[in-house]
């Protein structure tokens, strides 16, 4: 297998170390203004519409976490890079749906999305049956508390789409560990404003759940406000791979 392991060419390697650089610098950086230990916020590399050769090349690179959105394009990249005999932590971060559960286990590492009691119920069978170790999970939170858009609720008392169910769903589920949260700032709200009320969010979490720690906040264009407000973990997609040809 490993002949037809997918390489890059060097001047895309160049490219790649170049954006990887200047992304360190601005997370090292964040990490000083904020008065913040680096080894406190973990990269991921967010490879989406990206072949599994930039993850390759990223690995040899140093990095260590990838993540992807859409199950179609991670599994079987995800199978191209352990191919390679090469090792990297998956983190699915896009809109997970119940049928595609049990793909996901298989591969990921950590997932970022889970919004409503029912996805964590079908994570937990799936990962139940599908590993042999717990699969970290994270609440996605919605800042603006807009139910149309992505996120459990966290002002909420909908057993279904709540933060507090939603999290407690994860805490007692035997396949998986509630890691923490995640968020997106929404579209029209400054970063800081964001990341300042998924910080009091987080804060409320952990007097219920004090191990869930992670908070995955951050990307391109607001890492530096996220790591401000306590990210633990970044993703980072265009400021490292380059601009995506389509939006998602
Ligand atoms: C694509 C994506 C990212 C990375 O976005 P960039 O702006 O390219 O850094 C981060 N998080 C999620 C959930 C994404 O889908």
């Amino acid at each position: 297998m490993t002949d037809q392991a997918a390489t890059v060419r060097p001047d895309r390697r160049a490219e790649l170390a170049a954006g990887l650089a200047r992304v360190r610098a601005r997370i090292a950086d964040a990490c000083a203004a904020a008065g913040r230990n680096r080894a406190e916020v973990t990269m991921i590399a967010v490879t989406k519409t990206y072949p599994a050769g930039d993850v390759l090349a990223l690995a040899g690179l140093g990095v260590t976490d990838m993540g992807e959105n859409r199950d179609q394009e991670a599994a079987p990249k995800a199978a191209e890079v352990a191919a390679a005999g090469v090792g990297v932590r998956w983190h699915f971060v896009g809109q997970l749906q119940r049928n595609k559960a049990r793909s996901v286990v298989r591969y990921a590492d950590v997932v970022h999305s889970v919004d409503s009691v029912r996805l964590a119920r079908a994570l937990d069978a799936a990962a139940t049956a599908g590993r042999d170790r717990t699969l970290d999970a994270l609440v996605q939170v919605s800042i603006d508390g807009d139910p149309a858009r992505g996120g459990a609720l966290p002002d909420s008392t909908d057993p279904d789409r709540g933060l507090e169910p939603v999290a407690d769903a994860l805490a007692g589920a035997a396949g998986l560990r509630l890691a923490g949260l995640m968020a997106v700032a929404p579209l029209g709200w400054e970063p800081e404003r964001a990341f300042a009320r998924l910080a009091e969010v987080a804060a409320r979490l952990r007097q219920r759940h004090p191990r869930a720690t992670a908070l995955s906040a951050g990307m391109s264009g607001d890492l530096e406000q996220a790591i401000a407000h306590g990210a633990t973990h970044v993703r980072v997609g265009s400021a490292l791979l380059g601009m995506r040809p389509t939006l998602r």
